[in-house]
């Protein structure tokens, strides 16, 4: 009988060291993982540590790579200086770069969204090497440092784009940026399609199933399509639950272009009610329990619930007065629009490039991110209207609308608003 079982077991032998085997090595998975989820767990913990981060970014400077690139879009009241300053380079490479560039009038102005290319060389003292610009969609300048190191080679690049027009229409299902990507249409414009009903259309909360929106755009491509650059919208409508909200691209002063509904009429207004994108409103102005106090007071601002890093515009043009930490607000900015309005934007995570106290914005540029900084629960932004001094509702705000064109500007309007009419037919006509 013994041998019997035993004969059997050694037939099995084989059979029970793999069962064996499997055991083991689900065993030693288990323990890696969780041994690794704690590992995880214990390097976030520290890396939350503010001291730690200090010297950890100290020690990886040292492992930098020796050549650096960086890639910028020109924001509105960017100059040659400030840009320069945020790069960390010596004094003198700054004043050589800006003699090149000052001198040189293809690209002594900068344009707002103007795309710009630097190539460090951090060997010794770091050293602009190459340093590109965008004349326009179809032209480059190039500086390209020479040997002696002196100064620059300059260059223009033509690029080959052409520019192609493109009409779209889509009925949103469930929003508008999926509809759109469906469409085949990029990124940075649909972002700039919703950035143009910033001041009239709340994504989240106006948008309902079957509204629908059309859009003319142009884009820029090189022969084979691989390379595609964003050129200018210019028409789109937005028709919500029935209502048909067109706007113009319209060029009203000497290289100054804004957008007009069918009656000339600017959308843009002096402050935005929601100056960021994509975000719930989490606590209005009023009475309330303060999350962390505990005890009821006044909450002086609105809240909007957005991820950390969600950017934060300027709800209007101004001249930054704050950009610094303060207190329960945490990272904070305040802007002074005018002699009556003022506007606080607190709790960040960081300040937008180049949002300094003293600084000139413009309505929709990027002054900060979305953060928890302060006397805060969790990521959100508390955002203040003060009129005369006394903090307002900013969602009960009555805004004064935009300007209306008149007299030549309205007929100059009226020519380019039929021109762009017509040129929609021929686009609709070209899809049948
Ligand atoms: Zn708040």
């Amino acid at each position: 009988m013994k041998d019997k079982i035993l004969v059997k077991l050694q037939e099995f032998a084989y059979f029970i060291w793999l069962i064996l085997l499997v055991f083991i090595a689900v065993f030693v998975t288990y323990f890696y993982d969780t041994n690794k989820k704690n590992q995880i767990y214990f390097l976030q913990k520290s890396f939350d540590n503010v001291y730690l981060k200090k010297s950890l970014t100290s020690l990886t400077a040292e492992f930098k790579p020796r050549y650096v690139s960086i890639d910028y879009k020109v924001q509105s009241g960017d100059t040659y200086e400030n840009i320069i300053d945020a790069i960390d380079i010596p004094k003198e490479e700054k004043k050589l770069f800006l003699d090149n560039v000052k001198k040189n009038k293809e690209v002594k102005s900068l344009k707002q969204n103007q795309k710009i290319f630097f190539k460090l060389d951090r060997k010794d003292q770091t050293k602009i090497i190459e340093f590109k610009i965008e004349i326009d969609k179809k032209r480059e300048a190039i500086f390209l440092r020479n040997k002696s190191l002196t100064s620059f080679k300059f260059n223009i690049i033509e690029k080959n784009l052409t520019k192609v027009v493109l009409y779209k229409e889509g009925t949103i299902n469930n929003s508008l940026y999926s509809t759109a990507i469906s469409l085949g249409i990029k990124p940075n414009t649909i972002v700039e399609f919703a950035r143009l009903y910033g001041f009239q259309v709340d994504f989240q909360r106006d948008i309902w199933k079957g509204d629908s929106f059309q859009i003319i755009y142009e884009q820029f491509e090189n022969e084979d399509g691989s390379l595609v650059e964003n050129g200018d919208i210019l028409f789109a409508n937005l028709n919500v639950q029935g209502s048909d909200l067109n706007l113009y691209k319209f060029e009203y002063d000497k290289k100054k272009v804004d957008y007009f509904d069918e009656n000339g009429k600017s959308m843009r207004k002096t402050l935005m009610k929601t100056p960021i994108n994509g975000a719930r409103l989490s606590s209005s102005f009023g009475k309330r329990k303060h999350p962390i106090l505990g005890f009821t007071r006044m909450h002086s601002g609105t809240d909007f619930a957005a991820p950390t890093g969600t950017p934060i515009m300027a709800s209007g043009d101004g001249i930054v007065t704050r950009a610094q930490w303060c207190g329960g607000g945490g990272n904070c900015v305040k802007i002074k629009h005018n002699s009556v309005y003022q506007t606080v934007y607190a709790h960040m995570s960081k300040f937008g490039r180049g949002i300094k106290k003293g600084v000139r914005v413009k309505q929709g540029q990027i002054i900060g991110y979305v953060g928890s900084t302060g006397l805060s629960t969790g990521p959100h932004l508390h955002y203040e209207v003060i009129e005369n001094g006394k903090k307002i509702n900013s969602q009960k705000l009555k805004l004064p609308s935009g300007k209306t064109l008149k007299g030549n500007k309205r007929k100059d309007f009226e020519i380019s608003k039929i021109k762009i009419d017509v040129l929609k037919s021929e686009l609709i006509a070209g899809l049948n």
